[in-house]
């Protein structure tokens, strides 16, 4: 009787939806079902297939124009935040990609990040591709990107952004890695807009085939239960635990100027920073389940 029971639900659901759609436009009933980890894994291809992408490359402006091109062809306005910041190789250009979502009257402004960081690590004497770092965590951001654009008014509450130089070129310090975070951090401080954003995720390796999402020990705590509660609904929770020890990414900037952002990330990654960070490593299926926990995040907790 129970599944039965179901189908008509889900049938009663999925015609209302239908008829009212454009007018309320808001709902965030089932978004998640809508993740393809097939739609996710072709856009980690396409970036994998322009090779290693450091930051001021030919490879990684390619990038920019695949992910703006993506971003645009939903419905997304993209703009560019270009900045230059010293390294330990000198002056580098940099460029965190910055999509918003056009809405009507009342025009809501954005309240939550949606982040990831779309260069790869720089190795003189290996071939890096990056699959799932610098890769994978696009794929995703790519796919929820399309599945909010059929909801504009829940679109146009999020703000996505894509980071460049991630990486350190040796080793993290205040002045190497995170440059696109830092800087997009410090641009929200110094113009007092910090405080506009409640929240904010950032995606960082999330394909590997066995996947496990490893929180950092100081996520904020309320976002890490809900990111636990909506695994649970979906049945994976099994792929979600807190790491062992600390983390830093680009969730950490944006942490140190009061916007709670959580890290998803799976760094318990044997091929991690080595030229086996390659395709086959990756599924569909493990991008699908960070995907869908994050639109069910945001549709049942988060955005609401
Ligand atoms: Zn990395």
């Amino acid at each position: 009787m129970r599944p039965q029971l179901l189908a008509v639900a889900a049938l009663m659901v999925a015609s209302c939806g239908a008829e009212h759609h454009t007018a309320t436009d808001d709902s965030s009933a089932k978004m998640w079902e809508e993740f393809s980890g097939d739609n996710a894994l072709r856009h980690v291809q396409q970036l994998v297939e322009y090779g290693p992408r450091p930051p001021g490359t030919p490879a990684l402006e390619k990038s920019r124009v695949y992910i703006a091109q993506q971003l645009e062809s939903a419905g997304w306005r993209v703009t560019r935040q270009a900045f230059e910041d010293s390294t330990p190789r000198g002056t580098v250009s940099f460029v965190n990609l910055i999509g918003t979502f056009p809405a009507g009257e009342p025009k809501p402004s954005p309240s939550f990040l949606l982040c990831s960081h779309y260069d790869t690590k720089i190795f003189d004497s290996a071939r890096f591709v990056g699959a799932n770092d610098g890769g994978s965590s696009n794929g995703v951001l790519l796919e929820i990107a399309r599945v909010l654009a059929q909801r504009r008014a829940i679109a146009a509450r999020v703000q996505l952004v894509f980071f460049d130089g991630e990486e350190a070129y040796v080793s993290f310090t205040k002045t190497d890695g995170l440059y696109g975070s830092r800087y997009f951090a410090k641009q929200l401080a110094v113009s007092n807009a910090a405080r506009r954003f409640r929240g904010g995720i950032v995606f960082d390796m999330v394909g590997d085939r066995s996947l496990t999402v490893t929180l950092p020990p100081d996520s904020p705590a309320g976002m890490a239960q809900g990111i636990f509660e909506a695994a649970d609904a979906l049945k994976v929770r099994n792929h979600f635990t807190y790491a062992t020890g600390g983390i830093l990414d680009d969730h950490t900037p944006l942490n140190e100027i009061g916007i709670p952002t959580i890290d998803l990330i799976d760094f318990d990654y044997p091929p991690w920073h080595t030229p086996e960070d390659t395709m086959d490593k990756l599924s569909a299926e493990s991008l699908r389940i960070v995907g869908a926990v994050a639109l069910r995040y945001l549709g049942e907790a988060a955005l609401r």
